[in-house]
């Protein structure tokens, strides 16, 4: 299946000069929708993984299916100030902006396994403070799982030695 024809470029979004990858047309289709989760947990399968940990938000939508279909638990990590309790944090330059990624102190236990997942992976801010958040608990970080690749951004040199796989890629 050509997954990339699901994906729709939106220019000047959110500002001028940036051409947005809108993946809400993969999520209309069933048939789409299901083949890039069948993907990412192909790969993911021998890993055997405890959990897997998703950024917000769309990060989300994707990584709690992949959860679902691995047969592990999913953990949120959330934008600062949106969990309800004792949180761990990790600050990332976005493509747009500084922030920052929260995770509860208690979701993962020590020595787990986890796979990572975000919708995108573009300079690789985000990618790298999951794994901070991660690793700073003490668990193993055995892949990183992304729909989207922008790869003339170079984000994938911020993963350097975990085990990444993208659905899509533009160079
Ligand atoms: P990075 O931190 O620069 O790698 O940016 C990746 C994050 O920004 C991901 O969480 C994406 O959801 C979001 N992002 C950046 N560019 C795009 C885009 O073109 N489409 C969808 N999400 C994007």
């Amino acid at each position: 299946m050509n997954l990339a024809s699901y994906i729709r470029d939106i220019p000047d979004f959110p500002k001028e000069g940036i051409v947005f990858k809108d993946i809400t047309p993969l999520l209309l289709d069933f048939d789409a929708l299901d083949f890039a989760v069948s993907s990412l947990a192909e790969w993911a399968r021998p890993l055997s993984v405890d959990f897997v940990v998703a950024a917000e938000a769309r990060g989300f939508i994707l990584g709690a299916a992949l959860a679902r279909e691995l047969g592990v638990g999913f953990v949120p990590a959330r934008k600062p100030g949106k969990l309800p309790g004792e949180t761990v944090s990790a600050e990332y330059i976005l493509e747009y902006g500084v922030d920052a990624l929260e995770m509860h102190a208690d979701a993962i236990a020590d020595g787990a396994r986890v796979l990572l997942h975000d919708d995108l992976l573009a300079t690789g801010g985000t990618a790298a403070a999951l794994v901070d958040l991660v690793r700073g608990r003490g668990a193993q970080v055995a892949g990183f799982g992304f729909l989207v690749e922008l790869s003339f951004l170079g984000g994938r040199e911020k993963l350097d030695g975990i085990d990444v796989k993208t659905l899509i890629a533009y160079d």
